[in-house]
């Protein structure tokens, strides 16, 4: 599918303007400040989506290169812990600043390198620039401690600490939203940073290299090393420099990466896969809910942590609602990432790809019915149709992350039903909830084994509040003021107001 003009700063000319920087140059990692070329000299393709040709050829970061960027981090730690949090808080504004200056750009390079359609990324490049500029305002007040006085002779108080260069690992379907969003905290309370992005959308990494560069952070504070998991990111899980690891991607990889970082009992924070109910009553707006739902499988491509990836449904209501489904899912446009009327995309890789639609066939093969959608879209390009399946809550296609444009519709009875049939799952990530009776919403928003439930609505995220899963999903919140109790140290220091006791071993 050919690429349209996304809006009138971003032109056909743009586009190959951006390609052509992509395609002739190596894209190095960075490290201590300065754009190198990996130690073994190693590359390895980065692959346009929409075509599966190769977009750009990038360093291949191996443990030498942690290695280096590990040393730089540490270097700059001692510094950049030490310098005044306004000054801190006015480095993570000229970011957020520059960011925003090149927004067309990166919002270019992530339609291109990753395949999410650029209304969708236009807005994650607005939440990426936020994320820095809400966390300058946090750099002043996120080391604030508490007193606790014991009558008049003794007061305890506490301070936090940043805890020293952060192992940051994300994953491909948001690359640069999800990597600011861990960075800004980790940097405005005194850390030093080693981003590890997932190799099959590097690219915004290494312009928001440029970015950190261009608004003069000191050098080391932030570095970026490319590479494959097992290469470039078990390195910096393993690495002993490195003592805290925040990790977003699979679960199955979330295992691995804290047995691995177990041996040296590093701070962890895991955001994981999910399988999140969409549950929908008689009672409810259902033209909202069916908004919403739509919205949340099918928006990212479904490659979105957050999917409402199974939809339950009241049995009043279910075969009615099923076919307003079928409808929309039916009309939803698939296209070219850099077309404004595209709202699905093509899939990440051809691997991926292959993976989901290997799950249209599970399904099938279950007994699942397909209402619509289930088939590859054209001829070239890792597209897929957006696509509904009726089925039961224990098929795999209920119970597995496809993490793809796929919906399952389930059937429930009652309240009680429905809470049964949306905990049912290995995951807790989100839960969407949609009736009019209040408390009923409340109860289900209880009993809910979701890290997150929104009550008549999609997933719109406020920054201050927490981020995160239970179960499957996750160990740790971010997000607000929770990520500073990951990203710092607390230290209880005690202070004596008199001349205690102090017993007199001893003396005799
Ligand atoms: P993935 O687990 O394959 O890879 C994620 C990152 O981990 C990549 O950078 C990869 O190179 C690296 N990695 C792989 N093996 C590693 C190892 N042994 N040690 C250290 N690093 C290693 O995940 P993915 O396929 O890139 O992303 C999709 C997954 O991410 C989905 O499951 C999705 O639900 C999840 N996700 C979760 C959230 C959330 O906030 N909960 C957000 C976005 C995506």
């Amino acid at each position: 599918m050919a690429a349209g003009s996304a809006s009138s700063s971003i032109t056909p000319d743009f586009i190959a303007a951006v390609r052509e920087r992509l395609g002739t140059q190596e894209i190095p990692h960075f490290i201590g400040g300065e754009f190198v070329r990996g130690v073994r000299g190693e590359t390895f393709d980065t692959l346009d989506p929409s075509t599966n040709r190769p977009l750009a050829r990038v360093s291949r970061g191996f443990a030498e290169d942690v290695n280096r960027a590990a040393n730089a981090a540490h270097q700059a730690f001692a510094t950049w812990r030490r310098l005044a949090p306004k000054a801190r808080r006015a480095h993570l504004i000229r970011i957020a600043t520059v960011l925003e200056k090149h927004g067309d750009e990166l919002a270019t390079i992530e339609c291109l390198d990753a395949g999410q359609v650029i209304n969708v990324v236009r807005a994650q490049i607005a939440r990426a620039a936020e994320n820095f500029t809400f966390y300058a305002e946090y750099a002043e007040r996120a080391m604030d401690g508490r007193t606790y006085p014991v009558g008049h002779e003794w007061l305890n108080y506490t301070v936090r600490v940043p805890v020293g260069p952060c192992g940051i690992i994300t994953p491909w379907n948001s690359p640069l939203m999800l990597a600011t969003w861990r960075i800004a905290p980790a940097l405005a309370t005194g850390n030093t940073v080693i981003l590890k992005p997932a190799e099959w959308s590097p690219l915004t990494a290494w312009k928001l290299a440029q970015i950190v560069q261009e608004a003069d952070l000191p050098p080391g504070v932030f570095n970026v090393v490319q590479g494959f998991g097992e290469e470039a990111g078990a390195p910096l899980v393993a690495h002993p420099k490195v003592p805290l690891i925040t990790f977003t991607g699979e679960t199955t990889t979330g295992t691995i990466v804290t047995k691995n970082a177990a041996d040296q009992l590093k701070r962890v924070s895991l955001e994981l896969g999910g399988k999140s109910p969409s549950v929908i009553f008689d009672d409810a707006d259902l033209d909202r809910a069916l908004d919403g739902t739509v919205f949340q499988i099918f928006s990212l491509n479904g490659e979105r942590c957050t999917a409402n990836s199974r939809v339950l449904i009241q049995e009043s209501i279910f075969d009615a609602f099923v076919s307003r489904l079928e409808a929309r899912t039916r009309a939803v446009t698939v296209g070219h990432p850099l077309d404004p009327d595209t709202e699905v995309g093509p899939l990440i890789h051809t691997e991926h790809c292959a993976r989901v639609l290997e799950y249209l066939e599970i399904g099938r093969h279950e007994g699942a019915t397909l209402v619509a959608g289930g088939h590859r879209v054209g001829t070239e390009g890792n597209y897929v149709s957006p696509t509904l399946f009726t089925g039961t809550n224990a098929m795999r296609i209920a119970q597995e992350e496809i993490f793809g444009p796929v919906l399952v519709a389930i059937p429930f009875t009652d309240e009680a039903d429905a809470l049964a049939k949306a905990n049912d799952v290995k995951y807790g990530l989100a839960a969407y909830i949609w009736t009019r009776d209040i408390a009923r919403a409340h109860r289900m928003a209880l009993g809910m084994e979701a890290g997150m439930t929104w009550l008549n609505s999609h997933n719109v995220r406020h920054l201050p509040t927490p981020f995160g899963g239970v179960k499957m999903s996750g160990t740790h919140r971010e997000g607000g003021e929770y990520a500073f109790e990951f990203y710092t140290e607390m230290k209880n220091v005690a202070v004596p107001l008199g001349n205690h006791p102090i017993p007199q071993f001893g003396k005799k």
